[in-house]
């Protein structure tokens, strides 16, 4: 439940209400985000892999006034951080070959996550 959005560096920061930090950064430009826009059929995507959200055709700032998108992908941070970057791959992974995207657990969770204040 981000609270507070401040700039530190490159890096940012969410402060949460139970003062668990999230710590992330933000790529613009990504060539992996751009491969998953033209694979999803999507103009704009984010997408994270450990603390990092990579962007395509979407600016940090416009990404970032996005308060829902923001709290989408940062579930899936907090994702990595509970599972662990390899396993937690592994995990979705499952999860979208059984279910597929829209049905994966942990997209459930991401989309239950964007309606959080
Ligand atoms: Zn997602």
């Amino acid at each position: 439940m981000p609270k507070k959005l401040y700039r530190h560096g490159s890096r940012l920061k969410v402060v949460q209400k139970n003062k668990t930090d999230i710590e992330y950064r933000v790529v613009e430009n990504s060539w992996m985000a751009k491969l998953a826009a033209w694979k999803l059929g999507a103009v704009s995507v984010a997408f994270v892999l450990g603390k990092t959200i990579y962007l395509f055709n979407v600016t940090k700032d416009e990404f970032l006034q996005n308060k829902t998108w923001v709290r989408h992908e940062l579930c899936h941070v907090r994702q990595f951080k509970q599972y662990g970057f390899i396993p937690f791959i592994a995990r979705y992974l499952l999860q979208s070959i059984r279910h597929g995207y829209y049905n994966n657990k942990y997209e459930k969770e991401a989309r239950e996550a964007e309606k959080e204040i």
